[in-house]
């Protein structure tokens, strides 16, 4: 019994992930919706402004997910007076929750949301 190797995560030939630079975690960004331009605090990896953001991570802040699709903010949820928000990606159609930053102008979302 002879197995080909097929890799499993231990495949040095995954293509493209060696190639690309790391992103710093803090990185200033562009708003792929709104094109704000949004200074990176290190914890929000989504726009301020619009709440748009982008599937990068696989666990916040470990960009570990190279999909790269926008995220549309579809729904706020409230957690103890603390307001995530759920995205879901325009590419895969990944919906995942993040955590709101107090820059967030979840007001303003919402609004836009009734309107
Ligand atoms: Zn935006
Ligand atoms: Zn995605």
């Amino acid at each position: 019994m002879c197995f080909p190797s097929i890799g499993h995560g231990f495949d040095s030939r995954i293509p493209h992930s060696m190639s690309q630079k790391f992103i710093k975690n803090k990185e200033d960004f562009v708003c792929g919706h709104c094109q704000a331009e949004i200074i990176g605090n290190g914890f929000t990896n989504h726009c301020s402004k619009c709440l748009w953001s982008r599937h990068v991570d696989n666990f916040p802040g470990d960009r570990a997910n190279d999909c790269g699709g926008l995220m549309a903010p579809i729904g706020v949820e409230t957690m103890g007076g603390q307001y995530d928000i759920i995205h879901r990606c325009e590419k895969c159609g990944m919906v995942k929750k993040n955590k709101t930053a107090k820059e967030d102008d979840i007001g303003g979302y919402l609004t836009r949301m009734i309107e």
